[in-house]
C-alpha cells in the first residue's frame, strides 16, 4: 500500500482490501522509521490519527464514504488542528495546542480523511530551504546532504519518501510549487480566495493560499475538492459555486488530448538565471506538450523582472503585522526572565523569533514606517498591478504558461543560508503568480545529474480544474511523477 496514489488507495478500501487502520498504522511505522533522519514531521500523534482512522473505517463500513475517507494526510504544521501542538515552525509557538481546527482541516476531516501528522516548515513559511525552522532543517530523500525546499518542505519531504500518501502545504512567493518540483511531486497553489485561510497561521495575508501536495494530478485534484469552497470566517474567501475539480481529466480524450490548447512561453522565463540542466527538462517537457496536441506562443510579462523586489516589500510588510500578535501575553513564547511589561515582549520576541523571521519584521515594519511608505510600500503596490496586467495581457493570447519551477535542482544544506538574496531568488519564476493571485503548478518533467525538475504551469483565475487536467495528459504520457528516491 505504502506508495499507492490516493486514487488507488480510495480503492482499495473501498474494495476492503485494506482498513484505514491498517493504512494509517502502516504510514505511521515508516515515520517512525524515517522521520528521525527526513526530519519532515514535527509533531506526530499516532493515538489521535489512529482514532480517526477508526472512525473512518465505520463510515466505510457503514457506506458512508467519500473518495479521501480512510486515507491519512499529512498536514503542513502552519494549520491550527484542534488538541494538536501548531508551532509553524517556530519556538514562538513551541508549546501552542490548538484549541479550534483551520477551515481546511475541518474540511479534510469532513471528508474523513486522517491527520497523519503535522509536517515540518520553514519558521513563520518565511524560506526557500526548510532551514528557518525552529526544529532544524528537513532533508530532501532524493540526496539527503540537500535540501527539499520550503517553506512547504517537510510535507515535500513526507510526501517523497513515501511517509504520507499525499500532503498540504501553503504557498506564498513559491512554497508549494518549489519544494514540489526539488522533491519531484505535483503542487497545486490555488487562485487566491478559492482555500479558506481561516486558521491557517498568517504570513503575507494577501498572497497566502494553501494547496495539495500530491504524486499525481489527480490526487491535487480530489484533495482541492475537499480544500476549496466560501468560508465567511475568511473575509478574502470568494463566494463561487462549487467546482468538480476532476471533471476536465474525467473526459476520454483520444490521442491528441490537448488539441487546440495554446501555450504561452513567456520570453522572461527562457533567458539568463536557470540552469542548463532544468532548462532542457522543460523544453524537453513542452515538446512532449505539443505531441499532445497544443500549440506554443511566446508571450511577454516584461515587469516579471521586478517581482522578487516587489514581494520583498508588501511580503514582510504584511508579516510585520501579523506577527506583532506574538507578545508573550495570552499564547505562545514567554521569556522566563523580564523586568517590566516593555521588557517581557522585548525578550519574548528575541527569543521567540529566529534571524530570517526578525529580518522580515525589521523590513517590514521599515518599509511601512512614515517617510518610506511611499517609496517603498506604494511603489511595490504600484508594480503589483502591473505584473497582474501583464498576465492579463498574456492569457489574451494563450490558455496557460508554462516555463520552470525553480531555476536550479535541489541546492546542499547550508549552501544558500548566509546569503538571504540568493535565498530570495529561488523564486524569480513563482513569486509573480502569487503577486497576481493566480493559480499555478509545479510538475515533475525529468531529472538533471539525478535531482528532479519541475515544470511551472499556471493558469488565468479560476482555472484549476484546466491547470490540472493539462498537468494529468502529461502525466498519463509520461513517467517522471511516479519515480521516487531510493531508500
Ligand atoms: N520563499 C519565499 C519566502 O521566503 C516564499 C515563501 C512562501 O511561499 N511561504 O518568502
Amino acid at each position: 500500500m505504502i506508495g499507492r496514489t490516493l486514487k488507488e488507495l480510495g480503492a482499495a478500501l473501498a474494495a476492503r482490501q485494506v482498513s484505514s487502520t491498517e493504512l494509517t498504522q502502516l504510514h505511521l511505522d515508516r515515520i517512525a522509521r524515517l522521520n528521525p533522519e527526513i526530519n519532515a514531521f514535527v509533531t506526530v500523534d499516532a493515538e489521535k490519527s489512529l482514532a480517526q482512522a477508526k472512525a473512518a473505517d465505520a463510515r466505510i463500513a457503514a457506506g458512508d464514504a467519500g473518495p479521501l475517507t480512510g486515507i491519512p494526510i499529512a498536514q503542513k504544521d502552519i494549520f491550527c488542528a484542534e488538541g494538536w501542538r501548531t508551532t509553524c515552525g517556530s519556538k514562538m509557538l513551541g508549546n501552542f495546542v490548538s484549541p479550534y481546527d483551520a477551515t481546511v482541516i475541518a474540511k479534510f476531516e469532513a471528508a474523513g480523511a486522517v491527520n497523519l501528522g503535522k509536517t515540518n516548515m520553514d519558521e513563520f513559511a518565511m524560506g526557500s530551504s526548510n532551514e528557518t525552522s525552529h526544529f532544524g532543517p528537513v532533508k530532501n530523500p532524493w540526496d539527503r546532504s540537500r535540501v527539499p525546499g520550503g517553506s512547504s518542505g517537510g510535507s515535500a519531504a513526507a510526501v517523497a519518501s513515501l511517509m504520507a500518501p499525499a500532503a498540504t502545504g501553503t504557498d506564498t512567493g513559491g512554497s508549494i510549487r518549489q519544494p514540489a518540483a526539488l522533491c519531484n511531486l505535483t503542487g497545486l497553489k490555488p487562485t487566491y480566495g478559492v482555500v479558506s485561510r481561516w486558521g491557517m497561521i498568517a504570513f503575507a495575508s494577501s498572497l497566502d493560499q494553501a494547496g495539495p501536495m500530491a504524486r499525481t494530478a489527480e490526487d491535487c485534484a480530489l484533495m482541492l475538492n475537499a480544500m476549496a469552497g466560501f468560508d465567511d470566517r475568511d473575509s478574502t474567501s470568494l463566494e463561487r459555486e462549487t467546482e468538480d475539480y476532476c471533471r476536465e481529466m474525467a473526459a476520454n480524450a483520444g490521442e491528441k488530448p490537448l488539441a487546440g490548447l495554446k501555450i504561452g512561453l513567456p520570453k522572461e522565463f527562457f533567458g539568463e538565471g536557470c540552469d542548463a540542466g532544468v532548462m532542457a527538462r522543460v523544453q524537453e517537457a513542452i515538446a512532449e506538450y505539443r505531441k499532445l496536441g497544443a500549440e506554443t506562443v511566446e508571450v511577454s510579462l516584461p515587469n516579471m523582472q521586478h517581482g522578487v523586489a516587489a514581494y520583498y516589500v508588501i511580503a514582510p510588510a504584511e508579516a510585520s503585522s501579523n506577527l506583532s500578535r506574538y507578545d508573550g501575553v495570552r499564547y505562545g513564547y514567554r521569556a522566563p526572565d523580564y523586568a517590566d511589561l516593555d521588557d517581557m515582549y522585548c525578550k519574548t520576541r528575541a527569543q521567540g523569533f529566529g534571524a530570517e523571521v526578525k529580518r522580515r519584521i525589521l523590513i517590514g515594519t521599515y518599509v511601512l514606517s512614515h517617510g518610506y511608505y511611499d517609496a517603498y510600500y506604494l511603489q511595490a503596490q504600484r508594480i503589483r498591478r502591473l505584473i497582474a496586467n501583464d498576465f492579463v495581457e498574456a492569457f489574451r493570447r494563450c490558455d496557460v504558461i508554462m516555463g520552470p519551477t525553480s531555476p536550479c535542482t535541489a541546492f546542499g544544506l547550508g549552501e544558500k543560508a548566509a546569503d538571504p538574496v540568493q535565498m530570495y531568488l529561488s523564486d524569480i519564476y513563482t513569486i509573480a503568480v502569487n503577486l497576481a493571485g493566480l493559480p499555478g503548478m509545479s510538475i515533475p518533467c525529468g531529472f538533471a545529474a539525478g535531482l528532479p525538475v519541475g515544470l511551472q504551469l499556471i493558469g488565468d483565475y479560476f482555472a484549476e480544474a484546466r491547470l490540472l487536467n493539462v498537468a494529468h495528459r502529461y502525466q498519463q504520457a509520461t513517467g517522471w511523477h511516479l519515480q521516487t528516491p531510493s531508500e
